[in-house]
């Protein structure tokens, strides 16, 4: 049996998903015609209390564009050095939008709002001008961390003084939901955009959402031209989010538990330094020194378990839809007599 604990992105469709794109009434979407896109742009706005949604082909494409619609060349974004926006977006913040990057120093992948205003540029005009904070929820590289709320309120309260956007990467937005029990709702009343993917923890083949206040995303349809991102029919893939909404949001719980047994056992073995605390369904530990990270992901592969390196001696594991009960005893009892 194969076992995939590369990333949560690696799952198929279930049967009951197929069925429901199978299903699907569609129509061109460039026209604004396909009902199941609206249908999803609409449930995703108001889960959020926002007025406006808009569905993208990758999460890269929907934090490309909210980017894009926050800033103007020449000015700033504030984000966390382990942002996926900075380090894994193929350097489009410059490419797209011909802004930088301020990086934080933050613990996995989060900061302060004290950090946040020690950011800030002063409003010299040798300065770029920063325009927006990224945010990400829950932290990629940082290891599914979430947020504690009340330091988002903060930074929203900054933000405000001094006239910065707020932008919400919420990839695994929905683990950060499940795990913390936060309402959606919650984070639409305080950031300007928030992206979301439907292709992680959901398990849909393709999609992400934009969600953003009226005057932002009024030009959000033209930048997702710009980058080539319209779609025709694309209903068949909303349909697959549609699905994932209804049924698959409760149940990452369960990726949840599983990540923290593997933990558990992580933790108790001699040739691992650390395992970082897991909030969700990633776990990110770190080998002995004297252990090769790219020796040790070979011998799990030789057993057809699949993990990645995440650099510095460190691995990743994610749990996922498609991480079945078996896999996962099968992983606990290997791992307990390595
Ligand atoms: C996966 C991910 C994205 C978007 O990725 P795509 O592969 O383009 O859908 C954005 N931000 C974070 C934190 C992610 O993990």
């Amino acid at each position: 049996m194969l076992i995939d604990l590369r990333s949560d992105t690696v799952t198929k469709p279930t049967k009951g998903m197929l069925e429901a794109m199978m299903h699907a009434k569609v129509g061109d979407d460039v026209f604004r015609e396909d009902e199941t896109v609206n249908k999803l742009e609409q449930r995703v706005a108001k889960m959020f209390g926002k007025p406006k949604a808009l569905f993208f082909p990758s999460g890269t494409m929907a934090n490309q564009t909210a980017l894009k619609l926050h800033t103007s060349p020449g000015e700033q974004v504030i984000c966390d050095k382990y942002a996926h926006i900075y380090n894994y977006e193929s350097g489009g913040v410059a490419f797209n939008s011909g802004a930088s990057c301020k990086l934080i120093d933050g613990n996995s992948g989060m900061f302060t709002a004290e950090q946040v205003k020690e950011a800030i540029n002063p409003g010299d005009y040798w300065y770029a001008p920063s325009s927006l904070v990224a945010v990400e929820n829950t932290t990629n590289k940082g290891g599914g961390a979430c947020w504690n709320f009340d330091e988002l309120l903060k930074i929203r309260n900054v933000c405000n003084d001094s006239y910065l956007g707020l932008h919400l990467d919420g990839a695994r937005l929905w683990n950060a939901l499940v795990a913390k029990n936060e309402p959606a709702s919650q984070y639409g009343a305080i950031f300007n955009t928030i992206s979301v993917c439907l292709s992680k923890g959901l398990g849909c083949p393709v999609g992400s959402v934009l969600v953003g206040d009226e005057d932002l995303m009024k030009n959000a349809l033209r930048i997702r031209k710009v980058f080539g991102g319209n779609m025709r029919q694309a209903g068949y893939l909303a349909a697959a989010g549609l699905y994932a909404l209804d049924n698959h949001i409760e149940r990452l719980a369960e990726d949840h538990k599983k990540a923290k047994e593997i933990g558990e056992v992580l933790s108790q073995l001699s040739i691992i330094k650390t395992v970082e605390p897991i909030e969700t369904n990633i776990v990110i530990f770190e080998l002995n020194n004297d252990i090769n990270e790219n020796v040790f992901v070979q011998k799990l592969a030789d057993k057809n378990i699949h993990i990645i390196s995440m650099g510095s001696n460190k691995l990743r594991m994610v749990t996922h839809l498609d991480y079945t009960d078996a896999m996962h005893d099968i992983i606990l009892s290997y791992l307990k007599d390595m």
